[in-house]
C-alpha cells in the first residue's frame, strides 16, 4: 500500500513523520533521506555540539526507538533522484523506487558555495551538517587560528566558540556591517561591540579573493584587505534552497518551492514544508522563504494535516533565535519593517528589548536576555501599544496584551 513518503530527513521531515501519527494517520509513511543520521536539529551544530557541551543523542529531534515504536521506516544514506508525478513514485539512487500516495518535500537547503582559487584546499569547512562538524571539531583541536568567511548567524555563532576555545579568530564580512541581512543597524553594531569587546577580529566590506597553501589552507587572501594566517576556515556566506528535484518534476519553483497557504505545491498530491518553501504568509501578507525551525517545523505541521484532507492555514509571524556566548538572542518578526524603536532595558548590561513599531503597532521584537519581554511581544506583533509603557522598564508589559 502506498502511503506517505517525506523527502528529506531533516527537521520538517522528523516533525511531519511525527504529526502524522499524531493526527492518527495509521498507515505507512517512509523518510528519505541522503544523510547517515535519523532526523536531527541543526542549531547546536554551530553552538552547544561544536564546543562539545552536548552529545549527539540531544542532538536527534527524536531517539531512533521512536521510529520503530511509531512504524516510521527510514530509509537513510539513500538520495532520492526524481518524482515520478504521474506514477505517483520516488526513484532512488540505489535503483529502488518507492511508492506515494502523497508526498511530502522537505528537501531544506544547502551552504552556498566560494568557488575561489585554493577553494579545495584542505581545511576549508562548511557547516551544515552532523558530519562538517564532526570534521571541523577534529581540527579545530588542532588549530591556533580561524578565519570565519561570512558574518551572519553561522560566522557569529562559531567565532563565539572559536574564541572561548582559545583560537585567535578573525571574522570576513563583505557588507558593511554583521547580519546586516537580518537586523538593524544598531543590532548590528550591539553584536560587533560585544565581540570585539570578547577578542574577535572582525573585518567587514572585506570580501575573500583566494585561499593560500601546500595542500592545506594556510591564508586566507582578500585582496587590498590584506591577508589572515589561518589553520582552519569555517565559511557561513548562506544557502540556496534544495528545489531542483521538485523543478525537475515540473513543479512550480520561483525562489523555492511555491506553495499556497496550505503548503500545498502545484501538484494536489505533493506538500512541502522548511527551508526549501516559498510560501505566503497571511499575517504579513507577502511571501517568505524563511531558513528557520519554527517555520520548518509550522510548516511540517500544516503538511501532515493537509495530507490527510485536512484544512490547516500556515499563518505564523517568523520567529528565529541566536545563541553567542552566554546570550540568548530571540526575534519575533522582521525589524525592517519598522518606523519607530523602543529599547526596554539596558543594552550595556545585555538584557534588553528593541520593539519595532509601524504606525504605532508592534511589528518586531530583538530581545537579548529577555525571555519574558519576548514571549509578550509575540503576542503584540500586530497590535497598537502606548510606546511608553513598551519603554519603561518598571511597566508590566502584560497590561499591554489587554
Ligand atoms: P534540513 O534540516 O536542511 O533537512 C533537509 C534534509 O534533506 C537534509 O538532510 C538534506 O541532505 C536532505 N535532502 C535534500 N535533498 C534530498 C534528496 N534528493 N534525497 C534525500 N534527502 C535529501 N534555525 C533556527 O531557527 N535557529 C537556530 O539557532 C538555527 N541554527 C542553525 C545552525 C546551523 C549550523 C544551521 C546549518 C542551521 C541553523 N538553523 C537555525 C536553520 C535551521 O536548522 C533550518 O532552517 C532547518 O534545519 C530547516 O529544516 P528543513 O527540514 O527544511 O531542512
Ligand atoms: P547568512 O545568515 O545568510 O549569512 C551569510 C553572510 O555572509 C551574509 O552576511 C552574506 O552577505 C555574507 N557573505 C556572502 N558572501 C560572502 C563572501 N564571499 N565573503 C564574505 N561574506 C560573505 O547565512 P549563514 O550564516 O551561512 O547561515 C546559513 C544558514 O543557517 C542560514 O539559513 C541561517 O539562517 C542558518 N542559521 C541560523 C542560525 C540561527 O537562526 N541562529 C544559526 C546558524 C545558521 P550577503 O547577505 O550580502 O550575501
Amino acid at each position: 500500500m502506498a502511503g506517505m513518503v517525506i523527502i528529506g530527513a531533516g527537521h520538517a521531515a522528523g516533525q511531519a513523520a511525527a504529526s502524522l501519527r499524531q493526527e492518527k494517520y495509521e498507515g505507512p509513511i517512509t523518510i528519505i533521506g541522503d544523510e547517515a543520521h535519523i532526523p536531527y536539529q541543526r542549531p547546536p551544530l554551530s553552538k552547544q555540539y561544536l564546543a562539545g557541551e552536548q552529545g549527539i543523542e540531544r542532538v536527534y529531534l527524536r531517539p531512533e526507538k521512536f521510529y520503530a515504536d511509531k512504524d516510521v521506516t527510514l530509509v537513510l544514506n539513500t538520495r532520492a533522484t526524481a518524482i515520478d508525478r504521474d506514477a505517483r513514485k520516488i526513484d532512488l539512487d540505489n535503483g529502488d523506487s518507492v511508492a506515494y500516495e502523497k508526498l511530502i518535500v522537505a528537501t531544506g537547503s544547502r551552504p552556498r558555495i566560494l568557488n575561489i582559487d585554493g577553494s579545495d584546499l584542505n581545511g576549508i569547512h562548511y557547516l551544515r551538517t552532523i558530519a562538517d562538524v564532526d570534521a571541523i571539531r577534529t581540527e579545530m583541536g588542532e588549530a591556533k587560528s580561524l578565519v570565519i568567511v561570512g558574518g551572519g548567524y553561522i560566522g557569529l555563532e562559531v567565532a563565539s566558540v572559536g574564541v572561548q576555545a582559545g583560537l585567535e579568530v578573525h571574522v570576513l564580512e563583505m557588507e558593511e556591517r554583521i547580519l546586516q541581512r537580518v537586523t538593524t543597524p544598531e543590532m548590528s553594531a550591539y553584536y560587533h561591540k560585544l565581540h570585539t569587546d570578547r577578542g574577535v577580529h572582525l573585518h567587514t566590506t572585506t570580501g575573500v579573493t583566494g585561499f593560500a597553501g601546500d595542500g592545506r589552507v594556510a591564508k586566507v587572501l582578500c585582496g587590498d584587505a590584506g591577508e589572515f594566517d589561518a589553520d582552519l576556515v569555517i565559511v557561513g556566506i548562506g544557502i540556496i534552497p534544495n528545489v531542483e528535484l521538485a523543478q525537475e518534476a515540473g513543479l512550480e519553483v520561483d525562489n523555492g518551492i511555491v506553495v499556497d497557504d496550505h503548503c500545498q505545491t502545484s501538484d494536489e498530491n505533493i506538500f512541502a514544508a522548511g527551508d526549501c518553501t516559498n510560501h505566503p504568509n497571511p499575517l504579513l501578507d507577502r511571501r517568505l522563504r524563511l531558513e528557520s525551525v519554527p517555520n520548518a517545523m509550522e510548516q511540517a505541521r500544516v503538511c501532515a494535516a493537509n495530507v490527510l484532507g485536512g484544512d490547516k492555514n500556515y499563518a505564523s509571524i517568523p520567529w528565529f533565535w541566536s545563541d553567542q556566548y552566554e546570550l540568548k538572542l530571540q526575534m519575533v518578526g522582521f525589524s525592517a519593517d519598522g518606523d519607530q524603536q523602543v529599547v526596554r532595558g539596558d543594552m550595556d548590561a545585555h538584557q534588553f528589548a528593541v520593539f519595532y513599531l509601524n504606525n504605532g503597532k508592534v511589528v518586531a521584537a530583538d530581545a537579548v536576555n529577555s525571555p519574558k519581554e519576548f514571549m509578550i511581544c509575540k503576542q503584540l506583533v500586530g497590535q497598537a501599544v502606548d510606546a511608553a509603557v513598551l519603554g519603561d522598564p518598571d511597566s508590566d508589559l502584560k497590561v499591554l496584551l489587554g
